[in-house]
């Protein structure tokens, strides 16, 4: 079978599992201690059962069970700074949503404030142009 080519470029223990992935045939590589549990397969992602080999009892895994613990600790300890950072982001969306709400309602005012400026500057053209033809009225009728 040429699957093995597969994984040639990976370095297999003794120890490790190989096996096919049964959706997509890939040559799959597990350490021992993941007999029995499912995984992604790296190729697909299909979640897959890592087989547990002839003569294994998953009773046989000689895992220190300290280090399962400190596994576990530091996955929930990942998880939990995962979530407070997911907190995080969203409280800062929340205020990023609510300046921007704020920056709006400036632009507003300044837009509103711009158009009265424009106004009084037109009434201002207009009373002068009133006054020039009143002068000009004026100097015409001596
Ligand atoms: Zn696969």
């Amino acid at each position: 079978m040429d699957d093995k080519d597969d994984v040639q470029d990976v370095e297999i223990m003794p120890t490790d599992i190989v096996f096919d992935c049964p959706n997509c045939n890939h040559n799959l590589v597990v350490d021992y201690r993941a007999a029995g549990l499912q995984v992604p397969c790296s190729q697909c992602g299909t979640i897959i059962q890592v087989p547990i080999p002839d003569g294994m009892h998953l009773e046989d895994l000689d895992c220190d069970p300290g280090e399962l613990l400190q596994q576990l600790l530091q996955t929930r300890r990942m998880l939990v700074k995962a979530e407070l950072a997911a907190q995080q982001l969203g409280e800062k969306i929340v205020e990023m949503t609510q300046q921007v709400a704020e920056y709006r309602k400036t632009l507003h005012s300044v837009k509103a404030r711009m158009e009265t400026m424009q106004e009084a500057a037109d009434l201002a053209d207009t009373a002068r142009k009133d006054i020039i033809t009143l002068i000009d009225a004026a100097g015409s009728a001596k």
